[in-house]
């Protein structure tokens, strides 16, 4: 058996297109969607996912507006910026990119964040809004995964997907979004026992681990649908590659489909953090009053 291959670029052009028609719609209505972008330190990891970030934006003519800050940025300016973004009516979404600085807290950044432009999904009304099933801003990766698996599956209801990896930023949120399409959702982590065992009762796995090729033929029901979300950098024959969580030969000679490393969730994400931008938009154009009562200043 071969698996399906799931084309995440093609999928993540689809979202793209409806977002620039939402756009062309939301600028006729007088609003132009704008995204705050903001980068703390020089990682060159996060100045490439800046940099896709704003090329993207502007495809879709969403106005970007980079802040970079210097590493040794003070909390209390982090912050001076971020309710001063919170306030202005025209940035409906605020980015801010992770790693930060170690002097920095990261949890009290991102919940100074309004959760009205929470485009990441990571503020604790939205993440206990997803739990509560309401329908708030969710985290861009794990949506682009739910948006892949109704495009492999269809209807989700009733299937058992096994989600491995429990970070705040993809497991989680990602078994939240299993549950509200209905799935029985089991989670596995770091401390799992027969993590293998498990995984191959699942109709659906989704791998956010960050361990390369760790998931193979053996982890999986002939027939299951594998969303893989790791990004790992890997030393092969003095050639540096990219691979992800699961290893793709082995797991899709069993695989009813699967995503690939590169190609698969990665480009979904940047698209949902556009689709998240536009909704937004949509949202505090709709109701400026609520926006900016939800705004901390
Ligand atoms: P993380 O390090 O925060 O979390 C990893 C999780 O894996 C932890 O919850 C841990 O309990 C679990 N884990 C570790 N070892 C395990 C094991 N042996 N068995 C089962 N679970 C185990 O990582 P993260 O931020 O969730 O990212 C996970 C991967 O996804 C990384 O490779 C990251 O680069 C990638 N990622 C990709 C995208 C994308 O857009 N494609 C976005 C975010 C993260």
């Amino acid at each position: 058996m071969s698996a399906m291959v799931i084309d995440g670029k093609a999928a993540a052009a689809q979202v793209l297109e409806q977002v620039s028609a939402e756009v062309a719609q939301l600028n006729q209505a007088g609003v132009q969607p704008a995204l705050a972008v903001i980068l703390v330190g020089q990682d060159p990891a996060s100045e490439v996912y800046v940099r896709n970030k704003v090329l993207r934006a502007g495809e879709c003519g969403i106005r970007s507006l980079e802040h970079r800050l210097p590493a040794s940025t003070g909390e209390a300016e982090l912050l001076g910026l971020i309710h001063s973004l919170n306030r202005d009516p025209g940035v409906h979404g605020i980015l801010l990119q992770l790693p930060l600085p170690a002097h920095i807290e990261e949890t009290r950044a991102l919940q100074a964040i309004s959760p009205a432009k929470d485009v990441d999904g990571f503020h604790a009304e939205n993440v206990g809004g997803l739990h509560q099933g309401r329908d708030v801003l969710t985290p861009c990766t794990p949506t682009g995964c739910l948006h892949l698996l109704h495009q492999a599956l269809g209807e989700l209801r009733g299937k058992h997907a096994v989600v491995i990896g429990r970070s705040n930023i993809v497991g989680k949120p990602m078994a939240a979004l299993l549950l509200e399409a209905d799935c029985s959702v089991t989670v596995l982590h770091s401390r799992s026992r027969d993590a293998a065992e498990l995984c191959r009762q699942a109709d659906i796995v989704v791998a956010a681990v960050g361990r390369p090729c760790m998931v193979d033929a053996s982890w999986l029901k002939p027939g299951a649908v594998v969303v893989d979300v790791g990004i790992n950098r890997i030393e092969e024959h003095g050639r540096s590659r990219l691979v992800g969580d699961v290893d793709f030969a082995s797991a899709s000679a069993v695989a009813g489909a699967i995503t690939p490393v590169p190609g698969g969730v990665g480009p979904m994400t940047i698209a949902f953090l556009m689709h998240n931008t536009v909704r937004a938009a949509r949202q505090q154009s709709r109701a400026p009053k609520e926006a900016a009562c939800l705004s901390i200043s």
